[in-house]
């Protein structure tokens, strides 16, 4: 029997070809693991009745606890709910960790950079809770608020609901606080809005403040999000871990990312108590599907996490390094790692998998 089982959700896109990429270099670091693939996303609903995500993928993850997913697409303004929110809540994978870490030989404005984002994932404006302009459930709302508030809303408005609770933070903040302890780091920052939204990101800051107070080895700071926006990108290295509601850790995020050489190099661990998905911060990319194009960096890095989450630490140390080799020699790299997008020395998908394996088996553990 293999050492550990993984279901593994290819997904939508450009998704198969770096999950392919992905799972060769994972299974070249020699770890046993057993793969059960199965399709979720556009190209499963008209089979499943409209459902991009079918019970027995959902099942798969709960059997196996750990998964690792490509992109899956959500076609804007179809009404199709998000299944990437979905599956969070559905596995309650409370926490989303983004490490954001610069290699030598990327291009970036900045180098140095090794930031973690760690993304409240359930609750915020990305809960779903939404009433449609001129429905009736939305006017009736918009009444009684206008009631309970004094405060008018246009009745031509539609409505988001953005829930923060104490147990969500608490738990969030508990994450990211022994996470950072685990992983040798220094600090955390808490990201809000709590000057305007005093009762949602107000309440964050109050339960982080709290939690700070039991872990008193790690220094603990906070800042309003826009001013991170601009402390990131003026003095990045002033952090370390930010703890950051739904929506503002979607955003800077990507901006993190965008510091450290693009999308294709950001990967990410969505983990709950029970359950933990690993994906790129990327999405499908439908423009580059189907070509050989896009790069498997961060699917791969986001097997990195997740071999140190099946406790293989010393495969995910050898795996990353492979990976930042090819990084540094700069050969085989994808076309967004190059000067000039066009540049045709830039190399395919395949073929970057093809120099991470390569660089695994020179490096092998002799028995
Ligand atoms: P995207 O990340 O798919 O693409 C944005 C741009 O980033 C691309 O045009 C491309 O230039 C670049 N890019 C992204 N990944 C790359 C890679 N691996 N290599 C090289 N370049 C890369 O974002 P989008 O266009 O906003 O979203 C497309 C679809 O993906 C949407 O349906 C969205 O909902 C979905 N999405 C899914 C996830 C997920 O599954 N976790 C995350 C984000 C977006």
């Amino acid at each position: 029997m293999a050492r550990h089982t993984v279901t593994l959700i290819p997904g939508d896109g450009v998704g198969p070809e770096v999950s392919e990429a992905a799972r060769r270099a994972i299974d070249a670091t020699g770890v046993d693991i057993a793969w059960e693939v199965h399709a979720a996303g556009l190209g499963v609903m008209e089979a499943n009745n409209g459902d991009p995500m079918p019970q027995h993928v959902l099942d798969s993850i709960r059997r196996n606890r750990v998964a690792i997913k490509g992109p899956l697409t959500t076609p804007v303004g179809t009404g199709i709910r998000s299944v990437n929110v979905a599956l969070r809540r559905d596995l309650d994978l409370y926490a989303l960790v983004r490490p954001c870490k610069w290699y030598p030989g990327v291009r970036s404005r900045f180098e140095d950079i090794d930031l973690v984002v760690v993304r409240e994932n359930t609750e915020d404006l990305y809960a779903g809770i939404e009433f449609a302009e001129g429905m009736d459930e939305t006017l009736e709302l918009i009444d009684t608020i206008s009631r309970l508030g004094g405060r008018t809303i246009r009745r031509d408005s539609g409505i988001s609901i953005k829930p923060i609770s104490v147990f969500g933070t608490m738990r969030v903040f508990r994450f990211a606080f022994r996470w950072a302890k685990d992983n040798g780091r220094r600090k955390v920052t808490a990201v809000h809005k709590a000057n305007i939204m005093k009762h949602t990101d107000g309440l964050w800051l109050r339960v982080a403040r709290e939690v700070a107070g039991e872990f008193p080895e790690i220094e603990f700071e906070d800042r309003i999000v826009d001013n991170m926006a601009m402390q990131l990108v003026q003095k990045p290295e002033l952090y370390d871990v930010m703890v950051m509601p739904n929506l503002y850790g979607d955003i800077l995020s990507d901006l993190c990312a965008g510091l450290v050489g693009g999308l294709g190099l950001a990967p990410g661990a969505n983990t709950g108590d029970e359950f933990a998905v690993f994906e790129a911060t990327h999405g499908s990319a439908p423009r580059y599907a189907g070509q050989n194009k896009a790069n498997p960096m961060a699917m791969m890095l986001s097997g990195v996490l997740m071999l140190r989450h099946l406790d293989e630490r010393e495969a995910a140390m050898r795996l990353e390094n492979a990976i930042a080799h090819v990084i540094a020699e700069g050969r085989d790299v994808t076309y967004d790692m190059k000067a000039d997008r066009d540049d045709p020395t830039a190399v395919g998908t395949s073929q970057v998998a093809d120099a991470v394996v390569e660089q695994l088996e020179r490096d092998a553990p002799s028995d």
